[in-house]
């Protein structure tokens, strides 16, 4: 083993420098700053190369994260970088958003006695260099091949797919009703946690490689699904999860009450430059209002988040578990906490009042009973401990459903599970219909990025197993004769 290895006895565990809080609450940009050559070999020297490396078992991709951590220990960055992009399409971006406490970091050993590697701030480092040197380049298959395959979702999955697809020299045109590339990466996840422009970076990288974006193409609206599967070999639909879950309170109607998603999509647009009417005109903007987030929840930490920079009077999360209860990432929440956002942990909405305009939330304490057939403890509303909150403005984050795909794409035999989801076949990744496979959160449900570069790498080799199996077959009968 590499004697600059093990090191995590002498050095302790750092993070890339954090913004102090209120420099970041000023602005959109994000809160961690890079690791410099020198903190980066130093940290990942800290790896004690395990024989069996939890830390890899548990990264949804399987990372070779060991042997990255000891080439950038001994200064070996451009094989660092050949490595981590060989399992990786988005290695920067896992680096900065993956909730690292919950997969690599959170599974490696040392963290019995001492703290974990920062895997994942190294993971950034890797790429961030390869791009300053000129290291990482378009997809550049060898040969073209003369097959065709339509992407529908410019997110994280279908991105992912494009680029394996690209690499086998298949044409590739993706298509997505946004005007911009990246799904969620552009519109839903704020700048403070990933850069816009880090997200565009990887757009034109795809386009360099000779991926076609027909953007501003929704399907199964002024374009049929039927169009669209007619025009290529394979289909991919990679469309995510959009459907914002509601909540049946006396009030939920009233103006002031916002759903995550518009109310975040408003604000990246902003951040990007766009001219944004709702904006504008307050609907979607927090700006000097009492508001109070429903949610715990990553959207909700970012809804949270947001409102603090945009100079909200108060932001509020009312969350009906307990913080060890949460389904966001411990890390968001300390962030949330320094950047002035209240919890009102154990607390739930039981009305919203107000004639036409929300003016509060009539809120009630709750305490966690017996656990039920999931074994997470359910909340019991304690009697009689209703109060009301001064609100301005109400964001709700309570999570998103598949839309009704079948119907929206006119082709009622998609088949789907009873969540909504995409049914499909987890050998071929391929739906019912004959060609038509489907990756990521139309999958899954809503889940992370990582997962979505997980399944659009497999909906690839899928893809490719299935067109090369067609190609084969002809061959073989002509053979036989
Ligand atoms: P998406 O990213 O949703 O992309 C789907 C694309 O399909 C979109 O561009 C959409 O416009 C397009 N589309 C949909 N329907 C059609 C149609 N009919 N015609 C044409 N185009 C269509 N994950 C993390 O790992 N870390 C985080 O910190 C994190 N934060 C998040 C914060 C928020 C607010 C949200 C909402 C999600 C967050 N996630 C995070 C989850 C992550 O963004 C998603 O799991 C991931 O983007 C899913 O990838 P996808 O490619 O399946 O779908
Ligand atoms: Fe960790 Fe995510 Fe990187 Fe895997 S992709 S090593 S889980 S940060
Ligand atoms: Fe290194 Fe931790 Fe992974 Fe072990 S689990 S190989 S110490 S990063």
């Amino acid at each position: 083993m590499s004697s600059k290895m093990l090191k995590f006895v002498s050095t302790d565990k750092a993070m890339p420098e954090k913004r102090k809080a209120d420099a970041r609450v000023a602005d959109f940009d994000e809160i961690y700053s890079e690791f410099n050559t020198a903190k980066a070999e130093a940290q990942s020297s800290r790896c004690s190369q395990c024989g069996v490396p939890f830390c890899q078992i548990n990264c949804p991709l399987h990372n070779n994260i060991p042997d990255w951590l000891m080439l950038t220990a001994e200064g070996r960055m451009q094989e660092a970088y050949e490595l981590s992009s060989q399992t990786n399409n988005f290695p920067e971006i896992c680096g900065r958003i993956c909730p690292q406490d919950r997969l690599c970091e959170g599974s490696c050993v040392i963290e019995k006695g001492f703290e974990s590697v920062t895997i994942g701030a190294v993971e950034k480092h890797i790429t961030e260099t390869a791009f300053a040197k000129g290291w990482v380049k378009p997809a550049n298959p060898r040969f073209e091949r003369q097959e065709s395959i339509g992407i529908i979702g410019a997110g994280p999955a279908g991105l992912s797919a494009a680029e394996m697809l690209r690499h086998r020299g298949y044409q590739v045109h993706i298509y997505d009703r946004y005007d911009r590339v990246g799904g969620l990466m552009i519109y839903g996840i704020p700048g403070f946690k990933l850069e816009k422009s880090v997200v565009e970076r990887r757009g034109q990288l795809l386009r360099d490689g000779g991926v076609k974006f027909h953007l501003g193409v929704d399907i199964g609206g002024e374009t049929s699904f039927a169009d669209i599967r007619s025009k290529h070999c394979a289909l991919l639909v990679a469309t995510g999860v959009y459907k914002a879950r509601d909540i049946a309170t006396p009030g939920s109607g009233l103006n002031g009450i916002v759903p995550a998603l518009d109310y975040l999509t408003a604000s990246n647009r902003k951040s990007l430059g766009d001219r944004v009417e709702e904006f504008e005109s307050g609907a979607l903007n927090a700006e000097g209002k009492n508001v109070v987030v429903i949610g715990g929840g990553d959207t909700a930490m970012d809804c949270l988040r947001t409102a603090i920079r945009q100079k909200a009077e108060s932001v509020t999360c009312l969350y009906r578990r307990d913080r060890n209860n949460m389904p966001g990432s411990q890390r968001e929440v300390r962030n949330a906490e320094e950047e002035g956002v209240i919890f009102k942990w154990l607390s739930s909405p039981q009305a919203f009042l107000g004639d036409d305009e929300v003016r509060a939330v009539l809120a009630q304490h709750i305490h966690l009973g017996q656990p039920d057939a999931t074994g997470r403890q359910v909340p019991e509303v304690i009697e009689g401990s209703s109060h009301e909150l001064p609100v301005d403005m109400v964001i709700k984050a309570l999570g998103f459903d598949p839309e009704n795909l079948p119907a929206m794409f006119g082709h009622k035999g998609l088949e789907v599970t009873r969540w909504g989801t995409l049914k499909v076949d987890w050998q071929t990744m391929m739906t019912n219909l004959d060609g038509v496979f489907a990756a990521g959160d139309i999958v899954r449900g809503a889940s992370l990025v990582v997962w979505g570069v997980r399944d659009g790498r497999d909906a690839a080799e899928a893809i490719d197993k299935w067109i090369m199996t067609a190609v084969d077959a002809p061959l073989a009968a002509g053979a036989s004769h």
